[in-house]
């Protein structure tokens, strides 16, 4: 019932399905229906979305946003006639941008993962108003959003200094952790929302979570090689 539900995630979801063009429609700004003022969500999320297409090499022009009331039957006519004019010349979706379907399938599958830590990290600016058009194309700029993606950091347990605690697997919000009793723990990367939490709560005895930004995540040790060192028993052995 209002645009502001619509998520970032179901925007790439679209696309990452093969769809040419994304159109949300909204309400007339200033005339919300109810007290949430949804449209502006919408339409703050739509100008960081639009950036991260373009990070990924697609043409923003694919995803639109318009507001307008129901009794303005002729407004969209117009605006829908326009946007798949639009969006015909722009071609199928990579084509007109020569990408490869299936790389350009793998950067929005990467992006979607990336979703959350990008909402953290933008959750203010999406909460705000914008009054004047004139704001809209500085609102994010692709320098922001560039360097919000090139750095998004990775978590990584080290097995050499996880004592099998579980403080970061109780207080992970994703459920990534991979725990197990006297186990050295795995973040799951294809879980994690990289909320950083876990790098936080690890006691600084043990220091066993890395965060890594730029390079490859080490793989974990493989099942069946996960029994924790005591620290204890480290010195027995020395
Ligand atoms: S960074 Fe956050 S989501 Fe990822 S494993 Fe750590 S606590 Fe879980
Ligand atoms: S909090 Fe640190 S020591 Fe404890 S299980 Fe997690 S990574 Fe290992």
């Amino acid at each position: 019932m209002c645009s502001g539900r619509i998520a970032l995630e179901f925007v790439l979801r679209a696309f990452a399905n093969g769809i040419d063009g994304v159109f949300i429609g909204g309400c007339r700004l200033n005339e919300c229906n109810y007290i949430t003022q949804g449209n502006y969500h919408a339409l703050n999320m739509v100008l960081l979305a639009k950036r991260m297409m373009q990070h990924i090499g697609l043409n923003p022009d694919r995803l639109r946003i318009e507001f307008m009331s129901s009794a303005e039957g002729v407004v969209f006519a117009e605006v829908m006639s326009d946007f798949a004019r639009k969006v015909r010349e722009l071609g199928p979706l990579g084509y007109g941008e020569s990408l490869d379907e299936n790389v350009l399938k793998a950067r929005l599958m990467e992006m979607t993962a990336l979703v959350p830590y990008i909402k953290v990290h933008t959750n203010e600016k999406l909460g705000k108003r914008l009054l004047e058009p004139s704001e809209y194309d500085k609102f994010f700029t692709q320098d922001e959003v560039d360097k919000l993606v090139n750095e998004a950091p990775a978590y990584y347990i080290d097995p050499q200094k996880c004592q099998a605690c579980m403080i970061c697997a109780r207080r992970c919000p994703a459920e990534a952790i991979i725990s197990n009793k006297g186990e050295i723990h795995i973040i799951n990367q294809e879980e994690c929302i990289k909320c950083g939490t876990c790098f936080d709560v690890c006691p600084p005895r043990f220091g066993a979570v890395t965060k890594i930004v730029g390079l490859p995540v080490p793989l974990p040790p493989p099942e069946g090689q996960r029994a924790v060192i005591r620290k204890k028993q480290e010195k027995e052995v020395a």
